[in-house]
């Protein structure tokens, strides 16, 4: 049996596995939003398990950001309380145990390249949208890392084809620039702009109800993200050529995305034919957690 762990901004989800892929037991708890929290949710999951079944093979923990391979700390996170910090020795110790880490976008790639959406493809762009914005690259199954375990954070590009006046909508990224994708795409990111827009204060899910009854506001709101996003994509699309791209994090559940996307993405993509089709996850939106068990 092996343990997948999918540390996010807002949830955490652990997920029992056994060698087949059956999966056993899971688990969401919402993340303490500080270091030693992230250490105390991840080893209590752990030990709950353990408890509950026997010891397992291997924990594989799926997170934000990467490990440098220069510093051994993480980098690059949006849960910020993380970076900086000797994550993984952190962790093993008080696992007391030896553990895999791994970027969630990368985790959701493998995930759904293995056995999900992107199963009968070599190339596959997964990506996350849902606290931040991520992407991964899983070639033949494979996840293609990166020389600084980087490959695929187009979050942090700028928004393309953008103008000034849609830069000034978003808030200034964590990473120190304007106009990160991320700043657009994320969930956060959504709805500040919406509520800035319209002072409002409303949640995602509120917004997409509000669309479902056909109010003006929220279906332009979401037009405008779908063709964000289709922007956002083309420009990865025209460099990477995956065969597909799938999505996942909390975003990936608004159903109007799909309805859309493929037909705007066309607009954008350099490539008149053999279009790369975008599609949502078949393991959840947090399918990161069964690309972690699998590390
Ligand atoms: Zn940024």
């Amino acid at each position: 049996m092996r343990i997948g762990i999918d540390l996010g901004g807002t949830k955490t989800e652990a997920l029992l596995i056994d060698d087949k892929g059956n999966e056993l037991f899971s688990k969401r708890i919402p993340s303490e939003q500080s270091y030693q929290g992230a250490i105390n949710d991840i080893a209590n999951l752990v030990n709950e398990i353990e408890n509950k079944f026997s010891k397992v093979k291997s924990v594989g923990i799926g997170m934000p950001g990467a490990v440098s391979p220069e510093t051994s700390l993480i980098k690059g996170a949006n849960s910020t309380w993380i970076n900086g910090k000797p994550f993984r020795s952190d962790l093993e110790s008080k696992l007391k145990r030896s553990i895999s880490l791994e970027n969630d976008a990368n985790c959701f790639a493998l995930s759904e390249a293995v056995d999900g959406a992107g199963k009968d493809f070599q190339v596959v762009f997964g990506v996350i949208i849902g606290t931040g914005t991520g992407g991964g690259i899983v070639i033949n199954k494979k996840i293609h890392k990166g020389k600084s375990l980087s490959a695929g954070e187009f979050g942090h590009n700028s928004l393309p084809r953008s103008n000034d006046n849609e830069i000034k909508l978003a808030k200034q990224c964590y990473c120190g620039l304007n106009g990160c994708i991320e700043s657009f795409l994320s969930g956060p990111g959504f709805t500040y702009i919406y509520n800035k827009t319209h002072s409002t204060s409303l949640s995602t899910v509120e917004i997409v109800e509000l669309s479902k009854k056909n109010d003006e506001k929220a279906l332009q709101a979401l037009e405008s993200y779908v063709d964000r996003l289709a922007r956002s994509l083309s420009d990865v699309i025209n460099i990477l050529d995956p065969d597909i791209v799938v999505l996942g994090g909390g975003m990936s559940n608004i159903d109007y995305i799909y309805k859309n996307i493929n037909k705007v993405l066309q607009k954008y993509v350099f490539s008149n034919e053999g279009y790369t089709k975008v599609l949502k996850n078949v393991h959840g939106d947090s399918g990161g957690v069964r690309g972690a068990a699998w590390l």
